[in-house]
């Protein structure tokens, strides 16, 4: 099978084609993105309608690259997969409405896939990883343990009471002025820093389930910033460096230490040697790749994590994960809606559709 994907629904447009014969890893044929970074730098975040207009823009060109850089046509597709949520909703719609356009001008079968989905299946894309296994999906958005048993079924173990991690790189980055996004400029800081001078909280690990909180950490960082600026007049770029190091510490504690006990309640219903896997933006950072996978080896269990331009947005997954439902039957058609909002437990659109 070969499938076309598209990905619009937070500040990257993107395209890719995938293709999938038999059993293994899938073959990545193309993979194209085109960042909104410098659109959206001037405002500190993501600014919604800008997004959409450049992702309205871009798809048409993203989808031209894609195919040239595989060398094949929209004949040679089995399908076209488009992220149907959640995200933004004007990013959205401009790649549902895009999918539509092809879908119907080339009568191809066309999948909405739920983009966490997408980063949740990223393991089986480039390892084969088998099903059941545990996943930790860290990204700007979101942050939960699931467990993984087939395309469209995930059950939720636990996850944050507050902000993503992402989120809160982001924010920590614009607290000492770094560029957006802020997580590769905090890890890049941190490279340099002492993490043992700040004291970071560890918040939630008096108890014993694997739900997570993020919004302290910032609010401790901007009091150890606000400290430090009253005591010198200013930062150094070693304060900075100190500062990011401490939180880049306490989050990669955290997440392995919750990573150790999701593992023990997924024990209890799956026996045998548990895969953990990580996806999402932040599962690129190297200090929290590194404490995962040291808690894997001191627990036995199997680790897995996807190359680095695999685990932040991308169109190989949406094509990936499009490809996994279309196999097993699941299809669209034109009244396929954009969500803002799709929890992955509940996962067919057409589930949704239906008001459930
Ligand atoms: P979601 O998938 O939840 O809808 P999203 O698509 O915006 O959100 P991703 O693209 O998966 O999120 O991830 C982007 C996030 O990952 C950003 O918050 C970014 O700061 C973070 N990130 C990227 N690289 C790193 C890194 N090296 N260390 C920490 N965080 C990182
Ligand atoms: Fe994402």
């Amino acid at each position: 099978l070969t499938l076309l994907g598209l990905e619009s629904s937070c500040d990257d447009t993107a395209a890719a084609v995938v293709r999938h014969c038999g059993d293994g890893p899938a073959e990545v044929l193309s993979s194209v993105i085109f960042g909104q970074a410098e659109l959206h730098s001037a405002y500190g975040g993501v600014v919604p309608e800008i997004a959409a207009r450049a992702h309205a823009e871009k798809l048409d060109h993203c989808v031209r690259d894609a195919l040239t850089a595989a060398g094949l046509h929209l004949r040679d597709m089995d399908a076209i997969a488009v992220t149907a949520g959640p995200g933004l909703i004007g990013g959205v719609i401009s790649g549902v409405m895009c999918a539509k356009g092809l879908a119907a001008a080339t009568g191809l079968p066309l999948i909405g896939v739920n983009h966490l989905a997408g980063h949740a299946l990223t393991p089986r894309l480039t390892d084969a990883v088998p099903y059941p296994y545990l996943m930790l999906l860290v990204s700007g958005g979101h942050c939960q343990y699931l467990i993984v048993r087939g395309p469209e079924d995930f059950t939720r173990l636990g996850g944050t009471i507050d902000d993503a991690p992402g989120e809160a790189f982001d924010k920590t980055a614009r607290l000492l002025g770094l560029p957006q996004p802020g997580g590769p400029s905090v890890q890049d800081d941190a490279e340099n820093g002492d993490p043992q001078r700040f004291r970071f909280p560890r918040p939630l690990l008096d108890r014993p389930d694997c739900n997570l909180s993020f919004s302290g950490l910032k609010t401790a960082l901007m009091r150890m910033r606000d400290q430090v600026m009253a005591e010198k007049g200013g930062l150094t770029r070693q304060d900075r460096a100190d500062l990011c190091a401490g939180f880049q510490a306490a989050i990669a504690d955290v997440l392995a230490e919750k990573t150790r006990r999701a593992i023990r309640i997924y024990l209890e219903e799956n026996p045998g040697t548990p895969t953990v896997a990580v996806a999402g933006g932040v599962a690129a950072n190297t200090a929290i790749r590194a404490a995962l996978e040291t808690v894997c080896s001191e627990t036995g269990t199997a680790f897995t994590a996807p190359p680095l331009a695999l685990c932040t947005d991308n169109a190989a997954m949406i094509a990936y994960a499009g490809l996994e439902r279309f196999r097993i039957g699941g299809r669209d058609d034109m009244t396929l809606s954009a969500r803002p909002r799709w929890p992955l437990d509940q996962s067919s659109p057409a589930m949704l559709g239906s008001g459930k």
